[in-house]
């Protein structure tokens, strides 16, 4: 059994290291970010080209099944993955952790809606987390903009009034709720990414009475098998051996 696990994620370092070293398991990573997280065993970086080029990979590398840890609004790779799997009759997983509750969020289907939002309500001081490509939407907006990445958005693809920070997680409730204080933040944007590495916003946000925009997942394939949990990732790589 040979694994390619799609990563770029803490639930996929996480995965890799519980199947390593006795399930062979090729971690693959895009390529985006400066000195990324590697995780335990074998990595490769960098696009496939395409569905097609990933279904040529797997042939050439002999893959035999296809994990999909992915970033739940990583929807290109996502959609490529199901196919080249599919197209190649191989086992495939899509490990996506839980979807934040809405709670007293407004949802919206994408950036540019939450940009709306931002236009309706007025907002003059916006905490924008939707990463690197999430501040092209928020571009012609006169409001300013906390804009939190990873790596830096390109000039063009930002609004004209903000200040950049560059940091990567996991943030706490009390560096959240400082930051929303600092900068006078009155609405916070935020994709529903999930997980425990960034929730602390929407705590600080609530504590300090932010109202929050968020925008939801991206759908799935049709007929992908979706686990939410590492240990169910393990099972079912187990139930194929
Ligand atoms: P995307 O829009 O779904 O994918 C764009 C292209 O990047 C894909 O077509 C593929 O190129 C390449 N790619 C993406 N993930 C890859 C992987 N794990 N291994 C090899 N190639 C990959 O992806 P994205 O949203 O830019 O995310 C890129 C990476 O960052 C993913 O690994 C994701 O898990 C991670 N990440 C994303 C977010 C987010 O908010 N989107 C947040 C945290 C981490 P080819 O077509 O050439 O194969």
């Amino acid at each position: 059994m040979r694994v390619l696990l799609l990563g770029g994620t803490g639930e996929a370092r996480a995965l890799a290291a519980r199947l390593h070293p006795d399930v062979p398991v090729i971690s693959s990573l895009a390529g985006r970010v400066p000195d990324p997280a590697l995780p335990v065993g074998e990595v490769r970086i960098g696009g496939f080209g395409g569905a097609q080029g990933l279904a040529q990979w797997l042939r050439g590398n002999d893959i035999s099944a296809v994990v999909d840890a992915t970033h739940p609004f990583a929807a290109t790779i996502t959609a490529n993955a199901a196919q080249a799997a599919a197209g190649e009759g191989l086992p495939h997983l899509v490990l996506a952790r839980p979807p934040w509750p809405d709670g007293d969020a407004a949802v919206v289907g994408s950036d540019t809606e939450a940009a709306e939002v931002v236009a309706r309500h007025g907002y003059r001081r916006v905490f924008l987390t939707t990463g690197r490509s999430g501040t092209a939407a928020f571009k012609d907006s006169d409001a300013w903009f906390l804009i939190r990445a990873v790596t830096a958005p390109e000039d063009q693809l930002m609004p004209a009034h903000h200040e950049v920070l560059l940091s990567r997680g996991p943030y706490r409730v009390e560096g959240e709720r400082d930051l929303l204080r600092e900068f006078g933040i009155d609405a916070l944007v935020t994709k529903n990414s999930g997980g425990a590495m960034t929730h602390a916003k929407l705590e600080a946000a609530a504590e300090v009475g932010v109202p929050v925009i968020m925008v939801s997942r991206p759908a799935l394939p049709g007929g992908v098998r979706i686990v939410h949990t590492v240990d169910a990732a393990v099972d079912w790589l187990t139930g194929l051996r």
